[in-house]
Protein backbone atom coordinates (compact mmCIF):
# COMPACT_ATOMS: atom_id res chain seq x y z
CA UNK A 1 0.00 0.00 0.00
CA UNK A 2 2.89 2.66 1.14
CA UNK A 3 4.35 1.77 -2.84
CA UNK A 4 0.33 2.50 -4.42
CA UNK A 5 -0.03 5.82 -2.24
CA UNK A 6 3.82 6.93 -2.65
CA UNK A 7 4.71 7.69 1.17
CA UNK A 8 6.95 5.74 3.64
CA UNK A 9 6.33 2.56 4.61
CA UNK A 10 6.33 3.56 8.12
CA UNK A 11 3.89 5.65 7.51
CA UNK A 12 1.09 3.10 7.39
CA UNK A 13 0.73 0.51 10.51
CA UNK A 14 -1.88 -2.38 10.53
CA UNK A 15 -4.45 -3.10 13.07
CA UNK A 16 -5.38 -6.60 13.07
CA UNK A 17 -8.32 -6.54 16.01
CA UNK A 18 -9.76 -9.81 17.51
CA UNK A 19 -12.88 -10.13 19.67
CA UNK A 20 -12.54 -10.66 23.05
CA UNK A 21 -13.94 -14.37 22.67
CA UNK A 22 -10.71 -15.46 20.81
CA UNK A 23 -7.68 -16.81 22.38
CA UNK A 24 -4.93 -15.84 20.51
CA UNK A 25 -2.01 -18.56 20.90
CA UNK A 26 1.46 -17.90 19.82
CA UNK A 27 0.64 -14.38 18.38
CA UNK A 28 4.26 -13.06 18.17
CA UNK A 29 5.15 -10.15 15.83
CA UNK A 30 8.32 -8.15 15.65
CA UNK A 31 6.94 -5.63 13.07
CA UNK A 32 6.50 -2.70 13.86
CA UNK A 33 4.22 -1.88 11.23
CA UNK A 34 1.27 -4.22 12.87
CA UNK A 35 -0.49 -4.32 16.57
CA UNK A 36 -2.39 -6.87 16.71
CA UNK A 37 -4.82 -6.59 19.90
CA UNK A 38 -8.29 -7.66 21.13
CA UNK A 39 -11.13 -5.20 20.14
CA UNK A 40 -11.35 -3.18 23.85
CA UNK A 41 -7.42 -2.70 23.72
CA UNK A 42 -7.80 -1.37 20.45
CA UNK A 43 -8.86 2.44 20.81
CA UNK A 44 -6.07 2.82 23.02
CA UNK A 45 -3.65 1.53 20.96
CA UNK A 46 -5.11 3.94 18.37
CA UNK A 47 -4.97 6.97 20.54
CA UNK A 48 -1.21 6.57 21.69
CA UNK A 49 0.11 6.33 17.99
CA UNK A 50 -2.12 9.24 17.05
CA UNK A 51 -0.26 10.94 19.90
CA UNK A 52 2.94 10.01 18.73
CA UNK A 53 2.45 10.01 15.47
CA UNK A 54 3.27 12.37 12.89
CA UNK A 55 1.43 14.11 10.21
CA UNK A 56 1.57 12.75 7.14
CA UNK A 57 -1.70 14.14 5.17
CA UNK A 58 -3.82 16.95 5.83
CA UNK A 59 -7.94 16.05 5.80
CA UNK A 60 -7.32 16.94 1.74
CA UNK A 61 -4.78 14.54 1.30
CA UNK A 62 -7.19 12.64 3.51
CA UNK A 63 -10.01 12.94 1.18
CA UNK A 64 -8.34 12.94 -1.68
CA UNK A 65 -6.89 9.10 -0.61
CA UNK A 66 -10.17 8.33 0.38
CA UNK A 67 -11.44 8.62 -2.62
CA UNK A 68 -8.14 6.80 -4.57
CA UNK A 69 -9.11 3.71 -2.57
CA UNK A 70 -12.65 3.71 -2.18
CA UNK A 71 -13.67 1.96 -5.57
CA UNK A 72 -11.53 -1.00 -4.31
CA UNK A 73 -13.63 -1.39 -1.76
CA UNK A 74 -16.80 -2.65 -3.87
CA UNK A 75 -16.61 -6.10 -5.02
CA UNK A 76 -17.17 -6.68 -8.63
CA UNK A 77 -20.58 -9.14 -9.64
CA UNK A 78 -17.68 -11.12 -11.27
CA UNK A 79 -15.56 -11.25 -7.93
CA UNK A 80 -18.90 -11.91 -6.14
CA UNK A 81 -19.66 -15.08 -8.54
CA UNK A 82 -15.94 -16.08 -8.24
CA UNK A 83 -17.07 -16.00 -4.27
CA UNK A 84 -20.04 -17.78 -4.74
CA UNK A 85 -18.11 -20.87 -6.64
CA UNK A 86 -16.15 -21.37 -3.67
CA UNK A 87 -18.73 -22.74 -1.20
CA UNK A 88 -19.64 -25.90 -1.37
CA UNK A 89 -23.56 -25.64 -1.65
CA UNK A 90 -23.56 -27.92 1.47
CA UNK A 91 -24.79 -27.42 4.98
CA UNK A 92 -22.44 -27.36 8.41
CA UNK A 93 -24.22 -30.08 10.33
CA UNK A 94 -23.66 -28.83 13.19
CA UNK A 95 -25.02 -25.16 12.99
CA UNK A 96 -27.00 -25.17 9.58
CA UNK A 97 -24.30 -22.50 8.43
CA UNK A 98 -22.88 -22.57 4.99
CA UNK A 99 -19.46 -24.48 4.62
CA UNK A 100 -16.94 -22.45 2.43
CA UNK A 101 -13.55 -23.01 0.96
CA UNK A 102 -11.02 -22.43 3.46
CA UNK A 103 -7.55 -22.24 3.57
CA UNK A 104 -6.02 -23.65 6.27
CA UNK A 105 -2.03 -24.68 7.64
CA UNK A 106 -2.12 -28.39 6.21
CA UNK A 107 -4.27 -27.60 2.82
CA UNK A 108 -7.69 -26.43 1.64
CA UNK A 109 -10.99 -27.87 3.17
CA UNK A 110 -14.10 -26.69 4.10
CA UNK A 111 -14.94 -24.73 7.49
CA UNK A 112 -18.51 -23.33 8.67
CA UNK A 113 -19.11 -20.29 7.56
CA UNK A 114 -19.66 -19.25 11.49
CA UNK A 115 -16.05 -19.64 12.64
CA UNK A 116 -14.66 -18.88 14.89
CA UNK A 117 -18.90 -19.97 16.80
CA UNK A 118 -18.69 -22.92 14.52
CA UNK A 119 -15.50 -25.17 14.12
CA UNK A 120 -17.06 -27.76 11.82
CA UNK A 121 -14.81 -28.94 8.91
CA UNK A 122 -15.25 -31.56 6.39
CA UNK A 123 -11.84 -32.78 4.19
CA UNK A 124 -12.54 -31.94 -0.12
CA UNK A 125 -13.30 -34.80 -1.60
ZN1 LIG B 1 -21.35 -24.65 11.68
Amino acid sequence: MAERLNIPYESIRSYIVFSERCTLKNVLSSDISAVITYSNLFLTYLRHDLRIGRTVYTQKGVDALYGSLEPFSHATEEEKSKHAEQTSGSICPWCGGELVLRQGKYGMFYGCRNYPRCTFTRKIK
